[in-house]
C-alpha cells in the first residue's frame, strides 16, 4: 500500500516537476498564442462526440501538459477563444501583428498557435504570407475535444513545442503541426470532418515527421517567397467570395456576388476549373466590371492551368495553380492589397 501512495506521489508531483526543470538558460523561449478550437473544446461526457470549441483558457491547456517545459521557456497568451468555424480577418491581422512584434522586440524564439482545425489551412497561410520572420511558427489543434476520452491535443501540443523548439524548423515558413506529422501551410488541408488523420498535403505529402521526441523533415517547399504582404496598417482586407461549380450550376450567386461589390471572385471549379456557359458568362461579366476572377478547383488536388479549355486572357480570369479554393482567397486578398493589375496577379500565384 505505502508503495502505492509513493508511486502516486511520485508520478503526481515529482515527474511534472521534473519535466519543468529541464528548461535551461539555453533553451529557446516559446510563446504559445491560443485562439480556441476543439483542442481548447470541452463536453459534458468523455465518450459522447457533442461539445463547445474554445473553451478552456491557455494556462488550463499548458497546465494539462507539463512535458512541454522540458522543451523550451514557455509562456502562453490569449489572442482568442473561438471555434475556428468564427475564426475572421480582424483575428488574422491581429494574431500576425503580434507574431512579428514577438519576433521583433525579440521576446520568444519560436511560436506555437493553437487553433481549430475547420479553418487552420487558412490562418496558416494568411501567416505564412505575412510573417516576416525566419523562426518557427508552429499550428496546432486537436479533433477530440480536450475532456474526450483519448483526446488528441495534449500529445498534439507536446509534438508541436518540440517541433518550434527544433533547429531544424529555422526557415520552414509556418508549419502545421498534426497527428506526428509536419506540413507546410501552403499545402496542408483538412480532408475529413470527423478522422483524427484529418489533415494532408494532397499534393505532395507531409515534409516532416514527429516520433518518439524527435523532429526530421524530409522536403521542404520552394514557394516561400522572402517578400511578405505589409500588414501593419491594415484594419480589414479587400472583399473576395468563393462560388461553388457544380453540374447545370445557376448564375444566380455570380449576380449576387457581383451586386455586393466585392474586389475578387474565386471560383472553385469543375476539374481543371472549369463551368458550365451560364456562370462562365457570369463570370466574365464580373471580371469586364473589374472584379479580379480567379479560377481554382473543387476536386482537392491538382493544378488548374491556364488557357486550357478556358480562354483566361480573353475572358480576363487568373488562375490559382495547385492552391485551393479557400487558400486562393487569402492570396487574392492579400494581392488586392497591392494591386488590381491581372498579370501581376497571376505572377503572385505562380510565385507564392
Ligand atoms: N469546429 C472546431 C474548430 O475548428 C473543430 C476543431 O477544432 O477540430 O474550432
Amino acid at each position: 500500500m505505502k508503495k502505492i501512495i509513493l508511486f502516486v506521489m511520485i508520478s503526481v508531483f515529482v515527474l511534472p516537476l521534473q519535466a519543468q526543470s529541464k528548461a535551461t538558460n539555453t533553451s529557446p523561449r516559446i510563446i504559445i498564442l491560443a485562439t480556441g478550437g476543439t483542442i481548447a473544446g470541452s463536453g459534458e461526457s468523455a465518450t459522447k462526440a457533442a461539445y463547445t470549441a474554445g473553451k478552456v483558457p491557455i494556462d488550463d491547456l499548458l497546465n494539462a501538459v507539463p512535458q512541454i517545459h522540458a522543451y523550451g521557456k514557455i509562456s502562453g497568451e490569449q489572442i482568442a477563444q473561438i471555434g475556428s468555424q468564427d475564426m475572421n480577418i480582424v483575428t488574422w491581422l491581429k494574431l500576425s501583428k503580434r507574431i512579428n512584434e514577438i519576433f521583433k522586440n525579440n521576446e520568444a524564439d519560436a511560436i506555437v498557435v493553437t487553433h481549430g482545425t475547420d479553418t487552420q489551412e487558412e490562418t496558416a497561410y494568411f501567416l505564412d504570407l505575412t510573417v516576416v520572420s525566419d523562426k518557427p511558427v508552429v499550428l496546432v489543434g486537436a479533433m477530440r475535444p480536450s475532456t474526450a476520452m483519448s483526446q488528441d491535443g495534449n500529445r498534439n501540443l507536446l509534438d508541436a513545442v518540440m517541433v518550434a523548439a527544433s533547429p531544424k524548423s529555422q526557415g520552414k515558413g509556418v508549419i502545421v503541426a498534426m497527428d506526428e506529422k509536419i506540413y507546410d501551410a501552403r499545402d496542408v488541408t483538412k480532408t475529413s470532418t470527423t478522422n483524427l488523420e484529418t489533415f494532408q498535403s494532397r499534393n505532395f505529402g507531409p515534409i516532416g515527421l514527429i516520433y518518439d521526441g524527435k523532429v526530421n523533415y524530409y522536403y521542404q517547399s520552394v514557394r516561400n517567397p522572402s517578400k511578405k504582404f505589409d500588414i501593419t496598417k491594415l484594419s480589414s482586407l479587400p472583399q473576395v467570395e468563393i462560388v461553388y461549380g457544380y453540374a447545370d450550376a445557376s448564375p444566380n450567386p455570380v449576380y449576387c456576388m457581383i451586386n455586393s461589390g466585392p474586389k475578387g471572385i474565386v471560383y472553385a471549379g469543375m476539374g481543371n476549373g472549369n463551368f458550365g456557359e451560364p456562370v462562365g458568362k457570369a463570370l466574365a461579366e464580373a471580371a469586364k466590371k473589374g472584379i479580379l476572377v480567379c479560377r481554382s478547383g473543387r476536386a482537392g488536388s491538382g493544378r488548374i492551368t491556364l488557357e486550357n479549355e478556358v480562354k483566361d486572357a480573353e475572358l480576363g480570369f487568373v488562375v490559382a495553380d495547385d492552391l485551393n479554393p479557400q487558400k486562393a482567397r487569402v492570396l487574392l486578398m492579400l494581392s488586392l492589397t497591392e494591386t488590381s493589375d491581372r498579370t501581376k496577379i497571376q505572377e503572385n500565384f505562380f510565385e507564392y
